[in-house]
Protein backbone atom coordinates (compact mmCIF):
# COMPACT_ATOMS: atom_id res chain seq x y z
CA UNK A 1 0.00 0.00 0.00
CA UNK A 2 2.71 2.18 1.15
CA UNK A 3 4.14 1.52 -2.40
CA UNK A 4 1.11 2.36 -3.81
CA UNK A 5 0.90 5.70 -2.73
CA UNK A 6 4.34 6.78 -3.18
CA UNK A 7 3.95 5.76 -6.83
CA UNK A 8 1.01 7.66 -7.03
CA UNK A 9 2.70 10.73 -5.64
CA UNK A 10 5.61 10.67 -7.71
CA UNK A 11 3.35 10.33 -10.70
CA UNK A 12 0.83 13.15 -10.21
CA UNK A 13 4.26 15.31 -9.44
CA UNK A 14 5.32 14.44 -12.57
CA UNK A 15 2.43 15.31 -14.42
CA UNK A 16 2.14 18.42 -12.37
CA UNK A 17 5.96 19.23 -13.08
CA UNK A 18 5.64 18.67 -17.43
CA UNK A 19 2.50 21.07 -17.37
CA UNK A 20 4.54 23.89 -15.20
CA UNK A 21 7.19 23.30 -17.53
CA UNK A 22 5.59 24.31 -20.82
CA UNK A 23 2.96 26.50 -19.20
CA UNK A 24 6.04 28.47 -17.94
CA UNK A 25 7.66 28.62 -20.90
CA UNK A 26 4.72 29.19 -22.90
CA UNK A 27 3.75 32.46 -20.25
CA UNK A 28 6.51 33.98 -20.50
CA UNK A 29 5.94 37.98 -21.97
CA UNK A 30 9.40 38.60 -23.84
CA UNK A 31 9.06 38.66 -27.40
CA UNK A 32 11.22 37.28 -29.57
CA UNK A 33 11.78 34.17 -27.72
CA UNK A 34 12.71 30.94 -28.34
CA UNK A 35 12.81 27.75 -26.15
CA UNK A 36 12.74 24.05 -27.25
CA UNK A 37 11.01 21.74 -24.06
CA UNK A 38 11.23 17.79 -23.75
CA UNK A 39 8.74 16.35 -21.08
CA UNK A 40 9.33 13.20 -20.04
CA UNK A 41 6.38 10.70 -19.86
CA UNK A 42 6.48 7.69 -17.75
CA UNK A 43 3.84 4.67 -16.99
CA UNK A 44 3.19 1.95 -14.71
CA UNK A 45 4.63 -0.47 -17.21
CA UNK A 46 8.12 0.85 -17.13
CA UNK A 47 7.74 2.65 -20.47
CA UNK A 48 9.44 6.21 -21.05
CA UNK A 49 9.19 8.51 -23.68
CA UNK A 50 9.48 12.21 -24.14
CA UNK A 51 7.70 14.83 -26.13
CA UNK A 52 9.69 17.51 -27.90
CA UNK A 53 7.81 21.27 -28.19
CA UNK A 54 9.45 24.29 -29.63
CA UNK A 55 7.92 27.56 -28.14
CA UNK A 56 8.39 30.35 -30.78
CA UNK A 57 7.48 34.09 -30.35
CA UNK A 58 7.89 36.46 -32.66
CA UNK A 59 8.58 40.24 -32.11
CA UNK A 60 5.07 41.19 -32.19
CA UNK A 61 2.05 39.73 -30.56
CA UNK A 62 -0.34 37.96 -32.40
CA UNK A 63 -2.50 34.14 -32.75
CA UNK A 64 -0.97 31.19 -31.66
CA UNK A 65 -0.89 28.61 -34.63
CA UNK A 66 0.42 25.28 -33.42
CA UNK A 67 1.86 22.55 -36.16
CA UNK A 68 2.15 19.18 -35.01
CA UNK A 69 4.44 16.35 -36.72
CA UNK A 70 5.32 12.74 -35.95
CA UNK A 71 1.92 11.51 -34.10
CA UNK A 72 2.65 8.97 -36.62
CA UNK A 73 6.32 8.24 -36.29
CA UNK A 74 6.89 6.68 -39.56
CA UNK A 75 5.64 9.45 -41.37
CA UNK A 76 8.93 11.70 -42.36
CA UNK A 77 8.07 14.50 -44.85
CA UNK A 78 6.46 16.10 -42.28
CA UNK A 79 8.84 15.67 -39.76
CA UNK A 80 11.36 16.70 -42.27
CA UNK A 81 9.68 19.59 -42.99
CA UNK A 82 8.80 21.07 -39.98
CA UNK A 83 12.68 20.83 -39.25
CA UNK A 84 13.10 23.15 -42.13
CA UNK A 85 10.18 25.20 -40.91
CA UNK A 86 12.23 25.56 -37.09
CA UNK A 87 15.43 26.43 -38.84
CA UNK A 88 13.79 29.17 -41.34
CA UNK A 89 11.63 31.09 -39.42
CA UNK A 90 12.87 34.68 -38.49
CA UNK A 91 11.45 35.75 -35.02
CA UNK A 92 11.98 39.36 -36.04
CA UNK A 93 9.41 38.89 -39.15
CA UNK A 94 6.74 36.89 -36.97
CA UNK A 95 3.94 37.81 -35.81
CA UNK A 96 2.32 35.94 -32.96
CA UNK A 97 3.39 32.44 -31.66
CA UNK A 98 4.39 29.44 -33.11
CA UNK A 99 3.86 25.81 -30.92
CA UNK A 100 5.77 23.43 -32.87
CA UNK A 101 5.86 19.66 -31.57
CA UNK A 102 8.45 18.16 -34.15
CA UNK A 103 7.82 14.16 -33.34
CA UNK A 104 4.90 13.52 -31.57
CA UNK A 105 5.83 10.01 -30.89
CA UNK A 106 9.06 9.73 -30.76
CA UNK A 107 9.12 5.99 -29.77
CA UNK A 108 7.60 4.69 -32.80
CA UNK A 109 10.12 7.05 -34.90
CA UNK A 110 13.36 6.01 -33.21
CA UNK A 111 11.93 2.38 -33.30
CA UNK A 112 10.33 3.01 -36.65
CA UNK A 113 7.40 1.40 -35.98
CA UNK A 114 4.88 2.43 -38.52
CA UNK A 115 1.10 3.41 -36.85
CA UNK A 116 1.95 2.76 -33.00
CA UNK A 117 4.12 3.15 -30.76
CA UNK A 118 6.84 0.27 -29.99
CA UNK A 119 5.92 0.47 -26.09
CA UNK A 120 2.60 0.31 -25.47
CA UNK A 121 1.60 -0.87 -28.94
CA UNK A 122 -1.23 2.23 -29.13
CA UNK A 123 -1.69 4.64 -32.07
CA UNK A 124 -1.63 7.98 -30.82
CA UNK A 125 -4.40 9.59 -33.62
CA UNK A 126 -6.49 6.82 -31.50
CA UNK A 127 -5.99 7.66 -28.09
CA UNK A 128 -7.51 11.05 -28.18
CA UNK A 129 -8.63 13.06 -25.34
CA UNK A 130 -5.33 10.57 -23.85
CA UNK A 131 -5.35 9.79 -20.28
CA UNK A 132 -3.54 11.19 -17.62
CA UNK A 133 -2.71 7.86 -15.75
CA UNK A 134 -2.52 5.94 -18.76
CA UNK A 135 -0.26 4.53 -20.68
CA UNK A 136 2.40 6.47 -21.97
CA UNK A 137 0.85 6.76 -25.49
CA UNK A 138 -2.26 7.87 -23.77
CA UNK A 139 -0.39 10.60 -21.61
CA UNK A 140 1.02 12.10 -24.42
CA UNK A 141 -2.88 12.29 -26.11
CA UNK A 142 -3.53 13.56 -22.69
CA UNK A 143 -0.76 16.10 -22.48
CA UNK A 144 -1.54 17.47 -26.13
CA UNK A 145 -5.45 18.02 -25.21
CA UNK A 146 -5.00 19.41 -21.95
CA UNK A 147 -1.96 21.83 -22.31
CA UNK A 148 -1.07 22.49 -26.50
CA UNK A 149 -4.62 22.70 -27.74
CA UNK A 150 -5.84 24.52 -25.19
CA UNK A 151 -3.13 27.50 -25.81
CA UNK A 152 -3.90 27.07 -29.77
CA UNK A 153 -6.14 29.34 -32.03
CA UNK A 154 -4.92 27.47 -35.29
CA UNK A 155 -4.29 23.77 -34.73
CA UNK A 156 -2.34 22.10 -37.20
CA UNK A 157 -1.90 18.13 -37.29
CA UNK A 158 0.49 17.07 -40.58
CA UNK A 159 0.45 13.49 -41.91
CA UNK A 160 1.45 11.84 -44.89
CA UNK A 161 1.05 8.55 -45.98
CA UNK A 162 2.81 5.98 -43.63
CA UNK A 163 4.99 2.81 -44.81
CA UNK A 164 2.50 1.10 -46.65
CA UNK A 165 0.72 3.47 -47.65
CA UNK A 166 1.06 5.39 -51.45
CA UNK A 167 -1.22 8.87 -51.06
CA UNK A 168 -1.93 12.19 -53.09
CA UNK A 169 -1.30 15.41 -51.38
CA UNK A 170 -4.06 16.96 -49.71
CA UNK A 171 -5.33 19.42 -46.71
CA UNK A 172 -8.60 18.29 -45.09
CA UNK A 173 -10.96 20.01 -42.11
CA UNK A 174 -13.85 18.82 -40.41
CA UNK A 175 -16.99 20.93 -41.80
CA UNK A 176 -18.34 21.24 -38.21
CA UNK A 177 -21.38 23.12 -38.31
CA UNK A 178 -21.81 23.53 -33.92
CA UNK A 179 -18.93 25.85 -34.46
CA UNK A 180 -19.10 28.13 -37.74
CA UNK A 181 -16.59 30.66 -37.26
CA UNK A 182 -13.17 28.40 -37.10
CA UNK A 183 -15.24 26.03 -39.30
CA UNK A 184 -14.58 29.02 -41.92
CA UNK A 185 -11.45 30.08 -41.54
CA UNK A 186 -10.42 25.86 -41.56
CA UNK A 187 -11.62 26.08 -44.44
CA UNK A 188 -10.13 28.89 -45.73
CA UNK A 189 -6.58 28.09 -44.26
CA UNK A 190 -7.01 24.96 -46.65
CA UNK A 191 -8.34 26.95 -49.62
CA UNK A 192 -5.45 29.15 -49.44
CA UNK A 193 -3.25 26.38 -48.67
CA UNK A 194 -1.23 25.68 -52.19
CA UNK A 195 -2.73 22.15 -51.58
CA UNK A 196 -4.87 21.27 -55.18
CA UNK A 197 -7.37 18.57 -52.67
CA UNK A 198 -9.02 20.11 -50.40
CA UNK A 199 -11.41 17.48 -48.32
CA UNK A 200 -13.86 17.83 -45.98
CA UNK A 201 -15.26 15.76 -43.74
CA UNK A 202 -18.29 15.32 -41.91
CA UNK A 203 -18.35 16.46 -38.27
CA UNK A 204 -20.54 14.24 -36.06
CA UNK A 205 -19.66 13.83 -32.93
CA UNK A 206 -21.28 14.70 -29.74
CA UNK A 207 -19.93 16.97 -26.97
CA UNK A 208 -19.19 13.99 -25.02
CA UNK A 209 -17.72 11.46 -27.86
CA UNK A 210 -14.25 10.65 -27.94
CA UNK A 211 -12.76 12.33 -30.87
CA UNK A 212 -9.85 9.63 -31.19
CA UNK A 213 -8.04 11.73 -33.85
CA UNK A 214 -5.50 14.48 -32.93
CA UNK A 215 -6.95 17.43 -34.64
CA UNK A 216 -10.32 16.49 -33.97
CA UNK A 217 -9.64 16.69 -30.17
CA UNK A 218 -9.03 20.56 -31.20
CA UNK A 219 -12.00 20.82 -33.34
CA UNK A 220 -14.24 18.85 -30.51
CA UNK A 221 -12.43 21.54 -28.19
CA UNK A 222 -13.49 24.91 -30.42
CA UNK A 223 -10.38 25.36 -32.19
CA UNK A 224 -9.40 26.06 -35.61
CA UNK A 225 -7.90 22.75 -37.12
CA UNK A 226 -7.23 21.17 -39.95
CA UNK A 227 -4.49 18.61 -41.13
CA UNK A 228 -2.32 18.29 -44.54
CA UNK A 229 -1.70 14.81 -45.58
CA UNK A 230 1.26 14.83 -48.14
CA UNK A 231 4.52 12.02 -48.99
CA UNK A 232 3.80 8.50 -49.22
CA UNK A 233 5.38 4.72 -48.69
CA UNK A 234 7.53 5.80 -45.20
CA UNK A 235 10.17 7.77 -47.61
CA UNK A 236 11.63 11.33 -47.57
CA UNK A 237 10.36 12.79 -51.05
CA UNK A 238 11.97 16.05 -51.48
CA UNK A 239 8.81 17.73 -53.13
CA UNK A 240 6.14 16.49 -51.03
CA UNK A 241 8.29 18.57 -48.05
CA UNK A 242 8.22 21.19 -50.11
CA UNK A 243 4.41 21.03 -50.94
CA UNK A 244 4.26 20.76 -47.16
CA UNK A 245 6.78 23.71 -45.97
CA UNK A 246 4.53 25.99 -48.76
CA UNK A 247 1.34 24.96 -47.29
CA UNK A 248 2.61 25.88 -43.95
CA UNK A 249 3.76 28.77 -44.76
CA UNK A 250 0.68 29.79 -46.67
CA UNK A 251 -1.50 29.39 -43.57
CA UNK A 252 0.78 31.44 -42.15
CA UNK A 253 0.73 34.40 -44.30
CA UNK A 254 -3.27 33.73 -44.44
CA UNK A 255 -3.45 34.35 -40.54
CA UNK A 256 -0.84 37.50 -41.27
CA UNK A 257 1.60 36.05 -39.36
CA UNK A 258 4.33 35.37 -41.26
CA UNK A 259 5.04 36.74 -44.91
CA UNK A 260 6.10 33.85 -47.11
CA UNK A 261 3.28 32.57 -48.47
CA UNK A 262 2.90 31.64 -52.21
CA UNK A 263 -0.60 32.02 -52.89
CA UNK A 264 -3.58 29.44 -53.24
CA UNK A 265 -3.47 26.45 -56.02
CA UNK A 266 -4.56 27.90 -59.27
CA UNK A 267 -7.04 24.91 -59.64
CA UNK A 268 -8.38 23.71 -56.43
CA UNK A 269 -10.75 20.66 -56.31
CA UNK A 270 -13.08 19.94 -53.61
CA UNK A 271 -13.82 16.66 -52.19
CA UNK A 272 -16.56 16.19 -49.48
CA UNK A 273 -17.41 12.49 -49.37
CA UNK A 274 -15.39 10.14 -48.70
CA UNK A 275 -15.69 5.90 -48.99
CA UNK A 276 -13.30 3.24 -47.56
CA UNK A 277 -12.36 -0.03 -49.00
CA UNK A 278 -11.63 -2.40 -46.23
CA UNK A 279 -10.36 -5.95 -45.96
CA UNK A 280 -11.59 -8.38 -44.48
CA UNK A 281 -9.07 -11.32 -44.46
CA UNK A 282 -5.78 -11.78 -44.18
CA UNK A 283 -3.27 -12.10 -46.86
CA UNK A 284 -1.62 -10.85 -49.98
CA UNK A 285 -2.75 -8.08 -51.46
CA UNK A 286 -2.33 -6.68 -55.09
CA UNK A 287 -3.92 -3.74 -56.74
CA UNK A 288 -2.83 -2.20 -60.46
CA UNK A 289 -4.12 1.35 -58.94
CA UNK A 290 -2.27 3.86 -57.65
CA UNK A 291 -3.72 7.01 -55.34
CA UNK A 292 -4.58 9.96 -58.09
CA UNK A 293 -6.34 7.36 -59.96
CA UNK A 294 -10.02 7.92 -60.90
CA UNK A 295 -12.43 4.59 -60.19
CA UNK A 296 -15.59 3.61 -61.47
CA UNK A 297 -18.48 2.32 -59.10
CA UNK A 298 -18.00 -1.53 -59.21
CA UNK A 299 -14.81 -1.60 -60.68
CA UNK A 300 -12.26 -4.44 -59.05
CA UNK A 301 -9.85 -2.29 -58.04
CA UNK A 302 -7.42 -4.88 -55.96
CA UNK A 303 -7.76 -8.93 -54.19
CA UNK A 304 -6.40 -10.60 -51.65
CA UNK A 305 -4.97 -14.30 -52.02
CA UNK A 306 -3.87 -16.93 -49.10
CA UNK A 307 -0.02 -17.79 -48.85
CA UNK A 308 -0.55 -20.02 -51.83
CA UNK A 309 -1.51 -17.85 -54.70
CA UNK A 310 -5.90 -18.76 -53.54
CA UNK A 311 -7.79 -15.40 -54.01
CA UNK A 312 -9.64 -14.64 -51.00
CA UNK A 313 -11.17 -11.87 -51.11
CA UNK A 314 -11.76 -8.89 -54.18
CA UNK A 315 -12.63 -5.42 -53.68
CA UNK A 316 -14.96 -3.50 -55.69
CA UNK A 317 -15.17 0.63 -55.65
CA UNK A 318 -18.02 1.51 -54.01
CA UNK A 319 -18.55 4.69 -56.26
CA UNK A 320 -16.88 6.83 -58.61
CA UNK A 321 -14.21 9.05 -57.33
CA UNK A 322 -10.51 9.59 -56.79
CA UNK A 323 -8.54 7.33 -54.55
CA UNK A 324 -7.40 10.13 -52.20
CA UNK A 325 -4.86 6.81 -50.13
CA UNK A 326 -4.64 2.91 -50.52
CA UNK A 327 -2.45 -0.07 -49.13
CA UNK A 328 0.22 -0.97 -51.16
CA UNK A 329 2.52 -3.23 -50.16
CA UNK A 330 1.71 -6.79 -50.23
CA UNK A 331 0.82 -7.47 -46.42
CA UNK A 332 -3.13 -7.53 -45.60
CA UNK A 333 -4.66 -7.91 -42.01
CA UNK A 334 -8.39 -7.79 -41.50
CA UNK A 335 -9.85 -4.25 -41.10
CA UNK A 336 -6.96 -2.87 -43.23
CA UNK A 337 -8.42 0.27 -45.47
CA UNK A 338 -7.40 -1.05 -48.58
CA UNK A 339 -8.15 2.61 -50.03
CA UNK A 340 -9.91 5.47 -49.65
CA UNK A 341 -12.24 7.09 -52.76
CA UNK A 342 -13.23 10.25 -52.80
CA UNK A 343 -15.93 12.27 -54.30
CA UNK A 344 -17.98 15.93 -53.78
CA UNK A 345 -21.60 15.61 -53.52
CA UNK A 346 -21.71 19.28 -53.81
CA UNK A 347 -23.40 21.08 -56.85
CA UNK A 348 -22.47 24.92 -55.47
CA UNK A 349 -18.32 24.34 -55.56
CA UNK A 350 -16.48 24.86 -58.75
CA UNK A 351 -12.73 24.73 -59.27
CA UNK A 352 -11.08 28.04 -58.75
CA UNK A 353 -8.75 28.84 -61.44
CA UNK A 354 -5.97 31.73 -61.00
CA UNK A 355 -5.14 33.04 -64.50
CA UNK A 356 -1.97 34.07 -63.82
CA UNK A 357 -0.45 30.89 -62.60
CA UNK A 358 0.07 27.65 -64.65
CA UNK A 359 -1.65 24.84 -62.98
CA UNK A 360 -0.64 21.31 -62.96
CA UNK A 361 -0.76 18.86 -65.87
CA UNK A 362 -2.05 15.86 -63.99
CA UNK A 363 -5.73 16.79 -63.66
CA UNK A 364 -7.82 16.80 -67.20
CA UNK A 365 -9.43 13.62 -66.91
CA UNK A 366 -10.75 14.87 -63.15
CA UNK A 367 -11.84 18.02 -64.74
CA UNK A 368 -13.48 16.81 -67.66
CA UNK A 369 -15.35 14.33 -65.19
CA UNK A 370 -16.13 17.78 -63.18
CA UNK A 371 -17.36 18.96 -66.63
CA UNK A 372 -19.85 16.16 -67.58
CA UNK A 373 -21.02 16.34 -64.05
CA UNK A 374 -22.08 19.82 -64.38
CA UNK A 375 -23.78 18.99 -67.87
CA UNK A 376 -25.62 16.31 -66.54
CA UNK A 377 -26.87 18.56 -63.72
CA UNK A 378 -27.53 20.98 -66.38
CA UNK A 379 -25.43 23.76 -64.08
CA UNK A 380 -24.85 26.32 -66.77
CA UNK A 381 -23.11 28.51 -64.05
CA UNK A 382 -20.69 25.24 -63.18
CA UNK A 383 -19.99 24.67 -67.31
CA UNK A 384 -19.06 28.39 -67.47
CA UNK A 385 -16.50 28.26 -64.68
CA UNK A 386 -14.33 25.57 -66.54
CA UNK A 387 -15.05 27.07 -70.17
CA UNK A 388 -11.97 29.22 -71.45
CA UNK A 389 -13.27 32.32 -73.15
CA UNK A 390 -11.69 31.38 -76.35
CA UNK A 391 -13.27 27.68 -76.54
CA UNK A 392 -14.57 25.93 -79.80
CA UNK A 393 -17.31 23.91 -79.32
CA UNK A 394 -18.32 22.14 -82.10
CA UNK A 395 -20.25 18.03 -82.77
CA UNK A 396 -22.12 16.71 -85.95
CA UNK A 397 -24.25 19.83 -86.33
CA UNK A 398 -22.97 23.20 -85.20
CA UNK A 399 -19.43 24.52 -84.51
CA UNK A 400 -19.49 28.19 -82.78
CA UNK A 401 -16.11 30.00 -81.00
CA UNK A 402 -15.99 31.86 -78.17
CA UNK A 403 -17.23 31.26 -74.34
CA UNK A 404 -20.62 33.43 -75.08
CA UNK A 405 -21.77 31.33 -78.11
CA UNK A 406 -20.64 28.11 -76.40
CA UNK A 407 -22.87 28.27 -73.69
CA UNK A 408 -26.35 29.68 -75.76
CA UNK A 409 -25.44 26.37 -77.27
CA UNK A 410 -25.06 24.38 -73.98
CA UNK A 411 -28.17 26.38 -72.51
CA UNK A 412 -30.02 25.45 -75.51
CA UNK A 413 -29.20 21.84 -75.09
CA UNK A 414 -30.33 21.79 -71.23
CA UNK A 415 -33.12 23.70 -72.46
CA UNK A 416 -34.21 21.13 -74.68
CA UNK A 417 -33.78 17.93 -72.42
CA UNK A 418 -35.54 16.78 -69.82
CA UNK A 419 -33.11 15.14 -68.25
CA UNK A 420 -29.16 14.22 -69.01
CA UNK A 421 -27.44 11.24 -67.83
CA UNK A 422 -23.92 10.39 -68.98
CA UNK A 423 -21.76 7.44 -68.22
CA UNK A 424 -18.26 6.94 -68.80
CA UNK A 425 -17.10 4.41 -70.78
CA UNK A 426 -13.78 5.02 -71.11
CA UNK A 427 -11.53 7.96 -70.64
CA UNK A 428 -7.79 8.65 -71.94
CA UNK A 429 -5.67 11.44 -70.94
CA UNK A 430 -2.49 12.99 -72.54
CA UNK A 431 -0.88 15.93 -71.86
CA UNK A 432 -3.52 18.87 -72.52
CA UNK A 433 -6.43 16.40 -74.03
CA UNK A 434 -8.80 13.68 -72.52
CA UNK A 435 -10.95 11.57 -74.59
CA UNK A 436 -14.22 10.52 -73.36
CA UNK A 437 -16.48 7.49 -74.47
CA UNK A 438 -19.77 8.39 -73.27
CA UNK A 439 -23.11 7.04 -73.03
CA UNK A 440 -25.67 9.89 -73.16
CA UNK A 441 -28.92 9.57 -72.46
CA UNK A 442 -31.58 12.09 -73.11
CA UNK A 443 -34.43 12.03 -71.19
CA UNK A 444 -34.62 8.79 -70.17
CA UNK A 445 -34.78 7.30 -73.55
CA UNK A 446 -32.51 8.38 -76.02
CA UNK A 447 -29.09 6.89 -75.93
CA UNK A 448 -26.16 8.68 -77.71
CA UNK A 449 -22.96 7.04 -78.33
CA UNK A 450 -20.23 10.11 -78.20
CA UNK A 451 -16.64 10.46 -78.13
CA UNK A 452 -15.97 14.14 -76.76
CA UNK A 453 -12.24 15.32 -77.21
CA UNK A 454 -11.56 17.70 -74.90
CA UNK A 455 -8.14 19.81 -74.74
CA UNK A 456 -7.32 22.30 -72.05
CA UNK A 457 -5.01 25.61 -72.00
CA UNK A 458 -2.79 26.23 -69.80
CA UNK A 459 -4.86 27.46 -66.96
CA UNK A 460 -6.71 24.34 -66.56
CA UNK A 461 -9.87 25.93 -68.74
CA UNK A 462 -11.63 24.18 -71.73
CA UNK A 463 -10.90 25.37 -74.94
CA UNK A 464 -12.32 22.68 -76.98
CA UNK A 465 -14.56 20.30 -77.46
CA UNK A 466 -15.00 18.01 -80.30
CA UNK A 467 -17.52 15.71 -80.20
CA UNK A 468 -18.07 12.61 -82.47
CA UNK A 469 -21.70 10.55 -82.97
CA UNK A 470 -21.41 7.11 -82.91
CA UNK A 471 -23.32 3.73 -81.82
CA UNK A 472 -23.26 1.19 -79.33
CA UNK A 473 -22.70 -2.44 -79.53
CA UNK A 474 -26.33 -3.58 -79.73
CA UNK A 475 -27.95 -0.62 -81.13
CA UNK A 476 -29.79 -0.29 -84.10
CA UNK A 477 -30.75 3.77 -84.15
ZN1 LIG B 1 -0.56 9.60 -40.01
Amino acid sequence: MRQVITFLFVFSLQAIFSQNTFQNAFNKSERPFRENLSIDFKDKDGNEASLPISILKGKTKGPVFTIVAGVHGFEYPPIVAVQAILKEIDLQQLKGTLIVVPIANTASFYARTPFISPLDKKNLNNVFPGKEDGTITEQIGHFITSNIIPASEVFLDVHSGDAPEDLIPFVCFYNNTKNPKQTALAKELSEKSGFQYVVSYPYTLSDTDAAKYTFKQAVQDGKTALSIECGKLGNVQEENVNLIKKGIYNMLDTMNMYQNGTGPHPNIIYRNNQSYVRSSTKGIFYSNFKAGDLVKKNELVGYTTDEFGNVLEEYVAPKNGIILYKLTTPPINVGNTVMCISSNTDNNEYPTFDKTTNMTTNSRKELCRLYLERYAEKDLAGVEAIFAENIILRDWKIRVEGKKKALEETKKNFEAAESVEIEILEMHEDQNTVAAELKITVNKTEELYVVDVITFNSEGLINSIRAYLGRGDKENK
